[in-house]
């Protein structure tokens, strides 16, 4: 079996991380997964609906993006390195006709980034093509691969999505139909996986067990009914799209002529949706649990106030993703909600390194602090996580140099003291402030008056779900999936390994 859309990874040497999010101006967060789009719409121009479903869901991943198109058998394919806005245009949209469409916008969580490991990943199979987009991380790709290898897959990437759309065809090629086949792929892997899979008849969406990752369907309103299938909500609503309800973990809906049909591959479902698309990752216009994540944001603001108070003059967000928890502060301490920081909305992903002087004056390339707002003032700063804890101390600095009396930082989650396995770029344990350092410690290090956690408790409460149905691994070290030991190692760097 050979990929259509073979490269040879030295066709693309050089084209690895942006040199600025690299090293110390990594961005001090969990770098996000990817985005997943498909849609089943005989009639409508398919191209064109995935490529602003992928911009919707560009925050999932910068690094590439690619289409898919089915035109009966014929596959059409552009994925390159970029955002959706770079990879595409008019006239290459033009060029991928057919009625069935599959997108994917990647940041690298297995496989480095290069163009060949874009997606969706596309192969022959007996029954014609398939082309898959997953957003999640395997943990028994070694095994996997291993298999695959020895009966002769002829892997030319080095991602596990690869792996799962070499499965499938493996199973294909043996005699099973679509639905089938990739079933019997599904229960070889292991791990976080939410995948859009378009054949020649029809579309599926499926989920992991667990659920780890988010993966939604929607109807676009017409008669017959076209479905839709998104990471997040917000990837329906850029189209026009109706919120239909979740793939549930452990669910495979399989879209063709005849409409949507459910199957239920796993036997034992088990929801862990992942408690940091909740947090951070996913946009807070995206609904879960039908409402907003903005609203469940502003709930972690509130909780935080009760849980760890101080008097101030100020409070705001670290833009964007600390606002509304924020506000959600502000309104339940009292303490009057401003903006302290500007962000620069369109410093985008550049590839020109800043100045020496640049770097020294630390983040005032995509956050400029307000000097008239903060002089003199004691000021709460809230964002939504710490992870290496190099950009908050920067931002300290730069209150402090815009003329802040006091800066108390509060963090609307947990201390982050694991890596994630499932999908999620965290570091190495070890890079992880929380995991070597106390909360006095870190405040002395990052320069604050005061610093305080959201407890574990405060923000499963804030959801008003069942707290045994997420994942919250990265702040207790409790991994829903069992992680092979070699692959434990490779991150669990202060964990005791029992080899
Ligand atoms: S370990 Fe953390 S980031 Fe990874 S899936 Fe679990 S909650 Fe999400």
């Amino acid at each position: 079996m050979i990929p259509i859309d073979s490269v040879t990874p030295d066709e693309y040497p050089n084209q690895t991380n942006n040199p600025i999010d690299s090293q110390e101006n990594r961005p001090d967060k969990p770098e996000e997964a990817c985005g997943v789009f498909g849609i089943y719409a005989p009639g409508e121009n398919v191209a064109k609906l995935t490529y602003f479903g992928l911009y919707a869901l560009q925050h999932r991943g910068q690094e590439s993006a690619g289409i898919a198109t089915f035109e009966g058998t014929t596959v059409h394919l552009h994925k390159d390195m970029g955002l959706v806005s770079q990879v595409f245009n008019e006239s290459i949209l033009e060029e991928l006709p057919g009625d069935i469409g599959v997108g994917h916008t990647r940041y690298s969580t297995t496989g480095s980034s290069r163009k060949v490991n874009a997606q969706p990943a596309v192969l022959d199979t007996r029954l014609g093509k398939l082309a898959l987009a997953h957003n999640g991380n395997l943990v028994n790709t070694v095994k996997l691969r291993e298999e695959l290898v020895n009966s002769n897959c002829n892997l030319v990437t080095t991602t596990d999505s690869e792996m799962i759309a070499f499965a499938i065809a493996q199973a294909v090629n043996a005699g099973a139909d679509w639905l089938d086949g990739a079933i019997q792929a599904f229960h070889r892997c292991e791990g976080a996986f939410s995948l859009v899979i378009g054949t020649p008849v029809g579309v599926m969406g499926v989920r992991d067990t667990n659920g780890i990752r988010p993966l939604v369907i929607g109807t676009l309103p017409g008669n017959p009914v076209r479905y839709v299938l998104s990471s997040e909500t917000c990837g329906l609503d850029i189209i026009g799209a109706d919120y239909l309800r979740d793939v549930e973990p452990g669910e495979v809906v399989w879209i063709t002529e005849e409409g949507l049909a459910s199957y239920h591959w796993s036997q034992k479902p088990e929801r862990r949706l992942c408690i940091f698309e909740m947090i951070y990752f996913a946009r807070p216009d995206s609904q879960m649990h039908n409402e907003t994540l903005y609203s469940y944001r502003m709930r972690l603001g509130r909780q935080l106030a009760a849980e760890s108070y101080v008097d101030a003059d100020i409070v705001f967000g670290v833009p964007d993703s600390g606002i509304p928890a924020a506000i959600g502060f502000s309104q339940a301490s009292g303490v009057a909600y401003g903006e302290g920081l500007i962000k620069n909305r369109y410093v985008g992903r550049t590839f020109i390194q800043p100045t020496q002087s640049m770097r020294e004056s630390g983040i005032k390339m995509k956050l400029n602090p307000l000097k008239d707002v903060l002089a003199g003032k004691r000021v709460i700063i809230v964002d939504d996580s710490i992870v290496r804890g190099t950009t908050s101390r920067k931002l300290v600095k730069a209150l402090r140099d815009a003329g802040a009396a006091e800066v108390h930082m509060r963090i609307s989650s947990p201390p982050v003291t694991h890596p994630c396995f499932y999908g999620i770029d965290t570091d190495t344990q070890d890079q992880l402030i929380a995991a070597t350092k106390s909360v006095e410690e870190i405040a002395k290090q990052l320069e604050v008056e005061s610093l305080a956690y959201l407890s574990w408790d405060g923000m499963l409460e804030a959801t008003r779900e069942d707290k045994n149905s997420f994942c919250s691994a990265c702040f207790t070290g409790d991994y829903p999936v069992t992680i092979p030991e070699q692959v434990k190692r490779s991150k669990l760097i202060l964990e005791k390994v029992v080899v």
